[in-house]
């Protein structure tokens, strides 16, 4: 499969064509490459930390990094950080190092500019904007030089601890609900659902 019948698939499992989606998959394909990893199938290879954060435009650029990847929520080796940013580490279990990748906007004036934003910024839902405007605006990114509208960074060493899927369950100390043991916290002598702990997060 080549790098633009991704960004197809991209689309199709997104639901629609727009720009965000497109530098997301551009930026996970990257990451694999810097990282000399494949798509992931399972949950034990990669993780991944994607800055979207909620109720903003352009999250798009997650489902974009997900179908990339192979990081997805399902499989659970997805989080956000919740910064509002679109951007991307992703992490290499095995060998436990990480890139991070950032949208670099050097062209986003352009994008910006497209008859396909300007009907978005009129209301128009992306769902009934001619495709052909819409590719329009993706390609401004596609086929731009990388370096114009993605920041790569170093590769480097990026402790991870797995806490695998055998042991993925305990029950909360106050509620007895099973709560996966990565987001237990301790409290004086007992491990506590997040709700139960009084903690934020
Ligand atoms: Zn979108
Ligand atoms: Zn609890």
């Amino acid at each position: 499969m080549n790098d633009k019948e991704i960004l197809k698939k991209t689309f199709n499992f997104h639901g629609h064509i727009c720009w965000a989606s497109a530098i997301g998959t551009r930026a996970g394909l990257v990451a694999l490459r810097e990282l000399d990893v494949k798509r992931t199938g399972v949950s034990g290879e990669l993780h991944c930390i994607v800055e979207i954060g909620d109720h903003h435009g352009a999250q798009c650029f997650a489902d974009g990094v997900q179908y990339s990847t192979g990081c997805t929520l399902g499989k659970a080796n997805i989080e956000k950080a919740g910064w509002g940013k679109l951007a991307m580490t992703l992490i290499d279990k095995k060998n436990q190092k990480a890139v991070r990748v950032s949208y670099n906007p050097g062209r986003h004036k352009l994008v910006a500019g497209s008859s396909f934003m300007k009907k978005r910024g009129d209301g128009v839902p992306p769902d009934q904007i001619p495709p052909e405007e819409a590719w329009e605006m993706v390609n401004i990114l596609w086929d731009a030089p990388e370096s114009e509208v993605l920041s790569i960074g170093e590769v480097e060493p990026y402790p991870y601890e797995d806490f695998g899927e055998i042991m993925g369950l305990k029950p909360c100390g106050i509620c007895g609900e099973m709560t996966s043991v990565a987001y237990l916290r301790v409290v004086g002598e007992k491990h506590m659902c997040i709700p139960c702990s009084g903690y934020e997060h």
